[in-house]
């Protein structure tokens, strides 16, 4: 039975999943499991953050996964990292020697996507999570480290006003950095000191799964930004995230070989999953959406090992079913699952992407530099998103010239709808509300 005061408590601080997509903490936690991973596997190339807080924040950490384990009933904790992270690792050996045996750290390999909760699920407890299905149902919880420790502080009552990410690329003094939520990306790429040139893309995340911002000049820090990677324009990490639909299409019509390497080192094909990349590229090029293979491209995490490690004439099976996803959901399409045992394949452990050639192929070999914490950035205004999370954007609850405080509530989750609370993160007035934005001028 999960803790009900607790769950409260990580509602009213505004803690959603920072690793990913934004799932509300409170409803992730609010289930029964035996087991609670924290993703400490950091397995995007150039992100530090998670690494940083591993080794310097431990205890609160552990609190936080204590915390988890209470609401959930699980009985065991694993803080989940990379051995290659050697002083966090340290410190977590350190850190759960001390919890009774209850928590304990685990080694991963460092291969991409390790981070992948599927993944990790698999390589820590030997267990398949179902296709399309969540890790709660073969009895786990995994939770990104900076929401672990964002649930400790909200325990003390302590909101989500700020944000760990890393700067990196083509800039001055690459860093980890603490940012209120809503930084302006320009401030934080100004306190990082500057691009190095003078044409640059930015990508909000990894090299792997991040976004390329489509306006810089508006783009601020959230919950989720792990990372802001400066680029140039033509970067091969930049290039084939921003393919227009008809050159992809034309790409895919003519190129693809169907040599099915894409399958082959595909993570979640490698899990058991239904999933066969190449057989989508014959389904794209012949705008075959109405067939039943179109389905399996509902299985893709879209981690992009077809794409920036598999396919060996440069193609992008990622694009591609991300862009069959959409016309599937758009049409309500489900998966339907079969029941079928799936059966890890048994080549799994050879075929992992590691990092060290992934750095290679996605040429960001001369960014991984490894940097440390510069500290905090003061904002003299943010720019607030309502929305920074799955479920329903928060209602704002301020007006234009009222006084915040950091840590007010700015924004409530609507009456009936999942969401999570928003707050200010940074003392000042209220300059505007529009287009689901609060902006606060210190
Ligand atoms: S690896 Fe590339 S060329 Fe080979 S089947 Fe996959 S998409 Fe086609
Ligand atoms: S992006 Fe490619 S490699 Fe990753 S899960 Fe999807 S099909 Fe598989």
């Amino acid at each position: 039975m999960a803790n009900q005061q607790t769950i409260d408590k990580i509602r009213e601080a505004g803690v959603v999943g920072a690793g990913g997509a934004g799932l509300p903490t409170q409803v992730k936690v609010n289930a029964s499991v035996d087991t609670v991973l924290v993703n400490g596997a950091s397995c995007e190339p150039l992100l530090a953050s998670d690494p940083y807080l591993m080794e310097h924040e431990v205890d609160t950490l552990v609190r936080g996964l204590e915390a988890v384990m209470e609401c959930t009933g699980a009985s065991k904790g694993c803080i989940c990292l990379k051995g290659k992270h050697a002083a966090a690792m340290a410190s977590v050996r350190n850190a759960v020697s001390q919890t009774g045996g209850r928590i304990s750290a685990v080694e991963l390999g460092d291969f991409y996507p390790a981070g992948d909760e599927q993944v990790l699920v698999y390589e820590v407890l030997g267990r398949t999570v179902p296709e399309r299905g969540l890790p709660l149902q073969v009895g786990a919880v995994v939770s990104n480290v900076e929401t672990v420790f964002n649930v400790a502080r909200a325990l003390e009552g302590k909101p989500v006003t700020h944000r760990y990410l890393t700067v990196a690329g083509e800039i001055a003094h690459p860093m980890v950095v603490k940012a209120p939520i809503g930084t302006p990306v320009q401030d934080v790429l100004a306190f990082a000191g500057g691009p190095t040139i003078n044409e640059y893309r930015v990508v909000d995340g990894g090299p792997m799964m991040g976004k390329v911002v489509p306006d810089v000049a508006r783009a601020v820090v959230t919950k989720t930004t792990s990372g802001l990677l400066v680029l140039p324009p033509d970067h091969n990490v930049v290039a084939r995230k921003v393919m227009d639909a008809n050159k992809l299409r034309h790409f895919t019509n003519t190129c693809c070989c169907q040599c099915s390497r894409c399958t082959d080192l595909c993570p979640r094909h490698l899990l058991g999953h239904s999933l066969h990349p190449h057989k989508l590229m014959r389904v794209f090029a012949n705008q075959e959406m109405e067939a039943a293979a179109a389905k399996e491209a509902l299985l893709c995490s879209e981690c992009g090992i077809c794409e920036k490690f598999a396919c060996p004439m440069g193609l992008s099976p990622r694009e591609v079913n991300a862009q069959i996803k959409r016309v599937l959901m758009q049409g309500g399409v489900k998966w339907q699952n079969t029941g079928r045992e799936l059966e890890a394949n048994p080549f799994r452990e050879e075929r992992r992407a590691p990092t060290s050639r992934l750095i290679w192929h996605l040429g960001v070999a001369e960014y991984d530099t490894h940097p440390g914490y510069a500290g905090e950035i003061t904002s003299a205004m943010v720019r607030i998103p309502l929305r920074q999370h799955i479920g329903a954007p928060a209602v704002c609850v301020v007006s234009e010239g009222a006084h915040v405080q950091c840590g007010d509530v700015i924004g409530e989750i609507p009456e009936n709808a999942m969401g999570a609370r928003v707050h200010a993160s940074i003392s000042g007035v209220v300059e505007s509300v529009a287009d689901g934005v609060v902006t606060i001028k210190a």
